[in-house]
């Protein structure tokens, strides 16, 4: 069991007030995998009252020592990588050797990457008779989700301390193991008490307790579009910054010139990533409608490419989803699917066999002649579930990929790099990749529309944490 009964504020291990606890389970069996404390508003004030007592100090020290903290931290995480990618491939469901890649390496990748952009930042300039100088904003509170956890808790974590902050943060109590990992490496790396603070519990009272609290200057959330509005309503009454990544429901446009055996295999991979729990997920594919019966015979038969099983397994490419709750939502948008008239080409809603007893198991799943209008094609699913829209030409495609709420990231596929880079500049969303375009951690990260505002990774997510001030000189 990885059970844990502290939590860390103000520089130590303490014991919660509350004697409530939270079971976090197994997504490959449903077992119970430990327990974590459920903080409740007492806990929530030491922690932002060590985050508060601690920013001063911590916000004069110079840009180059928390530099050397960020770098020692990358170290130390690296030093456990293996048992940060175990614990997630339990919390979450990942295949090990990917989460190993992603969900452990991302976050030790990261805080090196901030630690040298801290060290190059320009930290004030001059324009005309003013000096501009970056403060950082103060004390932060990073509240997170659980389906790429220390990768979403880095994001937030690295920069805001790289630019002076301090912070509280309450990780997702689906997958809260991780950021224990993190804490003790922390505290192993030698960060001054109070910078780092870990609070874990539920959204209610634990997460608003800490948007509310008066001592927190800046809210960096990542999470659903609903509590991403409730944040936002509660952080506006004393007018905290607020910073949202939240759901998409990205389209992958394949023009009719493209590689279509590339792009709808590149499509499936970006749709099935991480079981579709994944938020930039390209979980609408927009084939011309010519292309269509090729496309769907390509995409249900890469569907059914997708092994099914045990993340601990080596065969395994599609692991379970992260809990009951997501199981029930997806199987559930899965025959809302069928009873609005999408054709199922692969998967379906019952379970899939030879998969351990008690996980959260669903088959990867590809709809058909779906319309846009549809259920499927405009809300957020969160599982392994492909819908496929024919379009009429390029323009018709352009309004479909964004006939939808969110903004948070797309595709487009096609021969010709100047049609497909002139598609990409049309849809409205943070982050599109040209012709299966790797991911980049120094380019910005985030959403338009309900998607979210504010940007995440490299610079453009350092200067989220900083406020500009100018000092006005007489000579
Ligand atoms: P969630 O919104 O239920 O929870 C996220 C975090 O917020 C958790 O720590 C939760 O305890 C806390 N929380 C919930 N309600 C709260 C409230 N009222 N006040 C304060 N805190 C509250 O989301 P989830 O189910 O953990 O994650 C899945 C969602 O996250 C999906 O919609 C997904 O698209 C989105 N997501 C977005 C990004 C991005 O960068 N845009 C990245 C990953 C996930």
């Amino acid at each position: 069991m990885l059970n844990r009964d502290k939590l860390f504020i103000g520089g130590q291990w303490s014991t919660p007030a509350s004697r409530e606890t939270i079971d976090v389970h197994n997504a490959g069996n449903g077992e119970v995998l430990g327990r974590i404390p459920a903080a409740g508003e007492k806990e929530v004030d030491a922690a932002v009252k060590a985050a508060r007592a601690a920013l001063e100090a911590w916000s004069a020290t110079s840009p180059a020592a928390r530099a050397d903290y960020l770098q020692k931290i990358s170290d130390g995480l690296k030093a456990r990588s293996e048992e940060i990618a175990k614990t997630i491939a339990q919390e979450v469901g990942m295949p090990l050797k990917m989460a190993s890649r992603i969900q452990a390496g991302l976050p030790i990748a990261n805080f090196a990457n901030y630690a040298k952009l801290v060290r190059e930042f320009k930290w004030e300039d001059r324009v005309g008779n003013s000096v501009v100088v970056r403060d950082p904003v103060g004390v932060v509170a990073a509240s997170t989700p659980w389906n790429y956890p220390l990768h979403q808790i880095t994001l937030k974590l690295a920069p805001a301390l790289g630019a002076g902050c301090t912070v509280v943060l309450k990780p997702s109590e689906v997958a809260p193991f991780n950021a224990f990992i993190l804490a003790e490496v922390m505290e192993a790396a030698g960060l001054p008490a109070g910078v780092f603070n870990l609070v874990t519990g539920t959204g209610q009272p634990a997460g608003e307790a800490l948007v509310k609290h008066p001592g927190v200057d800046m809210i960096s959330f990542t999470g659903s579009t609903r509590a991403g509005k409730r944040i936002s309503e509660l952080a506006a009454q004393s007018v905290k910054r607020v910073a949202l990544e939240l759901g998409g429901k990205s389209a992958s446009v394949i023009l009719d010139d493209a590689d279509l055996a590339a792009a709808v295999k590149g499509t499936v991979n970006g749709c099935y990533l991480n079981s579709g729990q994944t938020c930039t997920a390209l979980t609408r594919m927009l084939v011309s409608e010519k292309q269509y019966p090729e496309a769907a015979k390509l995409a249900a038969e890469a569907a059914k490419g997708f092994t099914v099983g045990d993340p601990m397994a080596e065969t395994t490419r599609l692991g379970p989803l992260t809990s009951q709750a997501q199981l029930e939502r997806v199987r559930s948008y899965i025959k809302k699917g069928q009873q609005e008239g999408a054709e199922l080409l692969a998967g379906g809603a019952d379970a899939p066999e030879g998969v351990p007893a008690g996980g959260y198991y669903v088959k990867p799943t590809v709809f058909g002649k779906v319309k846009n209008s549809m259920t499927i094609a405009q809300e957020e699913i969160f599982g392994p579930v492909l819908s496929i829209i024919p379009y009429k030409d390029e323009e018709d495609a352009i309004r479909i990929a964004n006939d939808t709420v969110y903004g948070l990231a797309g595709a487009v596929w096609s021969k010709d790099e100047s049609r497909a880079q002139r598609v990409a500049r049309r849809i409205r969303a943070g982050q599109v990749d040209v012709n299966g375009g790797a991911f980049n951690m120094n380019a910005p990260f985030g959403g338009f529309k309900q998607s979210g505002h504010g940007r995440e990774a490299g610079v453009y997510g350092l200067e989220e944490f900083l406020e500009y001030k100018s000092l006005q000189l007489k000579g």
